[in-house]
């Protein structure tokens, strides 16, 4: 490919509403485009990039022995209304009529409409397992999109789904798809973790994320740095951290006027936060849920979630909700309070290990001192859970070993789905016996946009994109310093053709620009190898390598650059 033929408008700004750095590097590179909130172009360089992710997707799971197939992505209500969706997966699903007044969605995914195709095929244990993958582009109305690709309204997905006689099968359909899952974004150059997570809405039993490890995610992961421990925080179980015993002392009110907040009151009166414990309250299933932790821990709102049994995320309560059940805002406490039908009070294990800690005293601008939970709390009348988050200062749950905590990305997600949608859509083989059985499915996901984005924030500089090698957009570009003298040009053109019949992909920067203007984007755009041609050089028969990552340069004869580039290529 030549430069000057390339559609590559570069920007010499940082745009201005581009929150992250893998979408300023993006649209400065000319890689894609913003058409609106969450939608985007990709522009040639950016689609040969997506392109080769999802090649290695492809030889990946066509190894694992998946087979590719198209779903459409128009979606008719009817397969969202038997499995219970349709209302379940609320506003984030784009939604629309056809002029019949027929309603569809815009697929946010695919259990239901591949549940629904394979159910009327596969009818006998003979035919399974069975598992069906797409890449495709998914719809969801994200609540907030943001951080360029990274969490979009339209983005590129590979979905697999796997159909099993049983959890056995299952078991086995899962693990070839996590080996697949390694292989492709070890492939893809990512540095990055399997996670345990938490099933959610989706349902099923046991699941995977799998985490590029970078400052801009909005996961937080714990990982063990003794053992293969890694767990989002959502679903990391913490330890009970018990407090040196003391005697009971007196419980007291104490006014805490406008100090509405644990720190604030802590403040107030001199104490540690760990000598506090603090409220929050959830609206779950139509209850409203009190969580109480230490003032130092924070609420894992997954873990509330679990300990009332509740079947869809915790949001905050309302004020009116507040007040229906009696609670004051900002000066809540479990003592006193009881549970009712429409009042559930959940505190974490490690309060019931407190002595004399400050909490709200139920009444505005007050606070009790010396709460002793086990003293205090109706200890029948409450559930006590592990719900605050995982730390790094707590201990592995496997070894005992030390914790770390980062920030990750959710590049994929495998996922044991068991039979929720196969009873729902009544997917059922005939086992041995001739007896119906429902399949037991799997789901396994890759976001190949976000892959693409989470590429960037790992790897780059204050200069531009250094891409691990196998899914930069050309792996190596040719850059005469003067494309008007036909010795450098006719010296590249036979490099150029070497390196194209040894299939590298490669590109030459053929423009007449400047030599500085070429070097600026061949560092933005981040191509691993640069080739300079220039005069001194190629006098002497030479040219010089320029390894992107690095900054190294190396100089290499002629004759040699295509052994030397497909050698360098090798550990980029
Ligand atoms: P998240 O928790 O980040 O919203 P998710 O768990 O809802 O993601 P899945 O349903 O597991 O997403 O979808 C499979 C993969 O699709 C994810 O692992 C992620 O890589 C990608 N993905 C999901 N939502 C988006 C989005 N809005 N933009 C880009 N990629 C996405
Ligand atoms: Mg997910």
């Amino acid at each position: 490919m030549l430069a000057s033929k390339l559609y590559a408008p570069t920007l010499r700004e940082v745009p201005a509403d581009a929150d992250v750095v893998s979408q300023q590097l993006m649209l400065r590179a000319g890689f894609i485009r913003k058409t609106a909130s969450g939608l985007y172009s990709f522009l040639p360089l950016g689609w040969r990039s997506i392109k080769k992710i999802e090649a290695i997707v492809r030889e990946e799971m066509d190894r694992a022995n998946a087979q590719e197939i198209m779903m459409p992505i128009l979606q008719p209500a009817e397969i969202w209304k038997d499995s219970g969706r349709w209302k379940a997966y609320g506003a984030e699903m784009m939604r629309i009529h056809d002029r019949h007044e027929n309603e569809y969605c815009l697929g946010p995914t695919h259990e239901e409409m591949i549940t629904t195709l394979v159910k009327n095929e596969i009818n006998s244990y003979r035919q399974l397992p069975v598992n069906l993958y797409q890449i495709q582009s998914k719809f969801r109305d994200e609540r907030r999109p943001r951080y360029g690709l990274m969490r979009s309204r339209e983005f590129i997905m590979k979905d697999a789904y796997s159909f099993d006689i049983d959890e056995k099968g299952l078991d086995e359909s899962y693990k070839s798809m996590y080996d697949a899952y390694m292989n492709i974004f070890n492939r893809c150059g990512l540095t990055f973790r399997p996670v345990e997570a938490d099933s959610g809405a989706i349902g099923g039993s046991g699941t995977h994320e799998f985490m590029a490890i970078a400052d801009a995610g909005e996961a937080d992961i714990v990982y063990c740095t003794a053992c293969d421990y890694a767990a989002n925080i959502e679903i990391g179980k913490p330890g009970i951290m018990k407090q040196d015993e003391e005697a009971y002392k007196n419980l007291e009110t104490v006014d805490t006027p406008h100090a509405s907040t644990i720190e604030a009151v802590a403040d107030m009166l001199n104490l540690p936060l760990e000598k506090t414990i603090k409220a929050v309250v959830f609206s779950i299933d139509g209850k409203v849920v009190l969580a109480i932790v230490r003032g130092d821990h924070e609420v894992n709102e997954i873990a509330v979630q679990h300990a009332v049994l509740g079947t869809v995320e915790p949001e905050m309560a309302t004020p009116e909700e507040l007040e229906k059940v009696g609670l004051t805002a900002g000066f809540i406490s479990p003592v006193g309070l009881h549970q009712s039908d429409d009042f559930a009070i959940v505190v974490d294990e490690s309060v019931m290990e407190t002595y004399n800690v400050c909490g709200g005293a139920n009444k505005k601008d007050a606070h009790y001192i010396n709460i002793n939970p086990k003293r205090d709390f109706d200890v029948d009348d409450i559930i006590i859970a592990p719900i605050r988050l995982i730390t790094d200062d707590d201990v592995c749950p496997c070894c005992g070993g030390t914790l770390e905590h980062a920030k990750g990305i959710e590049v994929g997600q495998v996922f044991k789905l068991g039979t929720k949608y196969s009873e729902a859509l009544q997917a059922t083989f005939l086992d041995q016996n001739g007896r119906p059985n429902p399949m037991v499915m799997g789901c396994y996901g890759i976001g190949v946009s976000r892959t693409l984005a989470a590429a960037i924030e790992q790897y780059h500089d204050e200069n531009g994109i250094i891409w691990p090698r196998a899914i930069a957009p050309f792996e190596t570009v040719i850059v005469p310093i003067n494309a008007k003298d036909s010795v450098l040009m006719e010296a590249s053109q036979r490099i150029y053709d070497s390196l194209q019949q040894a299939d590298v992909d490669v590109l030459l920067d053929d423009r007449k620009d400047r030599a500085g203007v070429k070097f600026k984007d061949a560092d933005l755009i981040g191509y691993p190898l640069r080739i300079t041609v220039s005069k001194s050089t190629v006098e002497r028969d030479e040219v010089e390598i320029q390894i992107r990552k690095s900054g190294e340069t190396i100089t290499c004869a002629i004759d040699m650059v295509t052994s030397k580039v497909t050698e360098l290529l090798q550990n980029l």
